[in-house]
């Protein structure tokens, strides 16, 4: 297999048009097989449910290649899963989770040209997601659904290494109680919109969102969970209902514990002990980890003891661990990294 001739160590992160995506339709009650098609296009009637009533989900993951030339991805099974969550909470048929994951694989297996190299930095960007494709316009569910899963190939997400970045506490809520705050859908993201041109109109890199009912408690930021670090080396991560149980989120917690034999706390976070933090991360699948330098809360300062340099040390040997088990330097726990082919 010959790559792609692509400059992958300058690509941005952005959508690229590959090769193949992997199409399944939900009609009758029931899914069909699904299959590898060459067609980016999707034709749908004007009415269809995803256009009015916002009936969509999508996953995240990424697939790249390791030291020793296998093509992997990283806990597939739980993205098959919080995509089950969401298409629950939105009235849409589940993929069924091994389904989702032999789609991952069948895509990935048949644009393998795209899969950047080892060490590049670059990586091939999946996007799973499903949508209601019949007219609907009375309010209810659709009838029948899409699930596809395209990639796109994106390069490192911090070029030139991680710098600390400057967030703001926001004036806007994210998601209501009780609301959609912790599935996966693209409605979260329309509304928060408005919010994140806000604030980088305002030099700030994101928004903190606190929890709406009482304006108190740390929830996350428009698309990445938050952590702390204690003064004694806790790893602390906040919990509510409304947040969205991020993968990397949850695979730090083990790297924290496990690896790096740290105490870790999933609790609620008050926005008042934020100073009392060392340092700062916002955890998701683009980036692994973003270092947090500085959070302005109305005009008033917190500013973490690593500063705005360089990622503080807890976060720098979590940042290596994590990776590493990615890449496969590091021995993972059973499951993590997911082998889907042998680079030829
Ligand atoms: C996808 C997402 C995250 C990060 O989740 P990962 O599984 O780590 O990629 C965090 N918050 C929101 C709102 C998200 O949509």
């Amino acid at each position: 297999m010959v790559k792609k001739d692509i400059d992958w160590g300058n690509l941005g992160f952005g959508y690229q048009i590959a090769d193949y995506r992997f199409v399944a339709n939900f009609k009758d009650g029931k899914w069909d097989e699904g299959e590898i098609i060459t067609d980016s296009n999707i034709v749908l009637n004007e009415c269809a449910g995803v256009f009015q009533y916002c009936q969509a989900c999508f996953e995240g993951l990424k697939a790249y290649t390791t030291e020793d030339g296998r093509i992997v991805c990283f806990r597939p099974d739980l993205n098959a899963s919080r995509m089950a969550d969401s298409c629950e909470k939105l009235m849409m048929p589940v993929f069924p989770e091994d389904k989702f994951v032999e789609a991952v694989e069948q895509v990935v297996k048949a644009n393998a040209a795209w899969v950047p190299p080892y060490g590049s930095g670059a990586t091939l960007y999946i996007r799973p997601y499903m949508i209601g494709t019949n007219p609907v316009i009375g309010v209810k569910p659709a009838d029948e659904y899409q699930f596809r899963i395209f990639v796109t190939p994106v390069g490192p997400y911090f070029k030139g290494g991680a710098k600390p970045i400057t967030i703001r506490v926001s004036d806007e809520d994210r998601a209501a109680p009780h609301g959609t705050g912790n599935i996966k859908a693209g409605l979260n993201y329309a509304m928060s919109l408005h919010n994140i041109v806000d604030a980088h109109n305002k030099g700030f890199d994101e928004n903190m969102y606190l929890d709406p009912a009482t304006r108190t408690k740390v929830e996350e930021t428009g698309g990445a969970n938050f952590y702390f670090i204690t003064k004694d080396g806790k790893f602390v991560t906040p919990k509510s209902d409304s947040i969205l149980p991020s993968i990397t989120r949850r695979s730090l917690m083990i790297v924290a514990e496990k690896y790096l034999g740290l105490t870790v706390e999933h609790r609620e976070v008050k926005l008042s002990e934020v100073p009392d933090f060392v340092e700062c991360g916002l955890c998701g699948t683009a980036a692994v980890i973003s270092p947090v330098g500085k959070i302005v809360d109305h005009g008033k300062d917190i500013c973490f003891a690593s500063g705005m340099e360089d990622m503080g040390p807890v976060t720098k040997k979590l940042y290596d661990t994590l990776t590493g088990i990615q890449m496969g330097t590091i021995e993972g726990p059973e499951g993590w990294v997911h082998e889907i082919m042998k680079e030829d």
